[in-house]
């Protein structure tokens, strides 16, 4: 009995009794519910109402936080943008002038070597590289036009432009070579004069100077200057002979190119030796009266495979 009491009461405080009864008619029911049941009711109902205002925080803030960037945000990050490509439109921009400038001086480049394979009688054609960057025209950049679409153009721009570039230094180096071979075909031909003076006899056919009725061919140029006056190489050359040579007394025979040979007689002394190599302008003897002459004078004479030719055609 005792025992009985014992779980009785322990029943009644752990359990709550919950009686509905009808209002009007009919039975009335009895339930038993546990105090336990009842905190864990409580406590779901606070969770519950926790999460939800936690929830309706967290909305709140992300809308806040999206009309910040719908606002002063987003027209911070619309005025930086607007700022880069304003950047980037000038340079290209800028890009875009240099390359037009480098275009005319390629375009210069390429007048100036067909001028000067003219004037060396070089061939080639240099307007395909014309035609080629008059067919690249030079883009107008513009934000509007789309950034990628300008910077494609000037990326397509600048290399055809560079391949010009190439072209016309490999024509350069070739209009060098002929420069040169034409520079050094120059200097080997007799052009000046070997001294200054009067010419007293002209060349080919003359009256004898030694006087009589009888005739003789001249095969170069007399010309009178003061005794002892410098004769000078009138081309590049080689110093094929010198010393004393028949009628024309003490003479300088020169080789320059080609068979052109120039010879310079009746020296009074030479001033070079066989072999030598020497330079138009240079000082190979003075003026004389040696061989078969009637005053000082010096007998200039240029010939082309050992034929003699009017030494006129070769002076200025
Ligand atoms: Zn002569």
């Amino acid at each position: 009995m005792a025992k009985k009491a014992s779980v009785e009461k322990k029943s009644k405080r752990t359990c709550y009794s919950v009686m509905i009864v009808p209002q009007y008619e009919g039975c009335a029911h009895q339930f038993k519910v546990s105090r336990l049941a009842i905190y864990g009711v409580i406590t779901a109902f606070i969770l519950f109402v926790s999460g939800f205002a936690y929830a309706i925080a967290q909305n709140t803030r992300l809308k806040n936080t999206v009309a910040q960037y719908d606002g002063r945000g987003l027209d911070q990050v619309v005025r930086l943008q607007a700022t880069q490509l304003d950047a980037a439109n000038e340079a290209i921009s800028t890009s875009n002038t240099e390359l037009t400038a480098l275009k005319k001086y390629v375009d210069y480049l390429g007048t100036l070597d067909a001028k000067v394979r003219k004037m060396l009688g070089v061939g080639g054609n240099s307007a395909s590289l014309a035609s080629i960057l008059k067919s690249t025209a030079t883009p107008t950049l513009s934000v509007s036009r789309g950034l990628g679409e300008a910077a494609t153009q000037l990326s397509t721009s600048t290399a055809v432009v560079q391949k010009a570039a190439e072209a016309r230094e490999k024509n350069l180096i070739v209009l060098q070579d002929a420069a040169s071979k034409y520079n050094s075909m120059l200097s080997k031909t007799p052009s000046i004069w070997p001294l200054y003076g009067l010419i007293t006899s002209p060349f080919g056919w003359r009256s004898n100077p030694f006087g009589g009725s009888s005739s003789e061919e001249h095969d170069g140029v007399d010309i009178a200057a003061p005794y002892g006056t410098a004769i000078r190489a009138t081309a590049d050359g080689t110093v094929e002979q010198v010393g004393w040579n028949g009628t024309y007394g003490i003479s300088v025979t020169l080789y320059h190119r080609n068979g052109i040979e120039t010879l310079y007689g009746h020296m009074s002394r030479m001033a070079v030796s066989a072999g030598q190599t020497v330079k138009k302008g240079q000082v190979i003897g003075y003026e004389g009266s040696t061989g078969r002459v009637t005053g000082p004078h010096c007998h200039y004479q240029v010939m082309i495979n050992g034929t003699a030719v009017n030494p006129m055609t070769y002076l200025d």
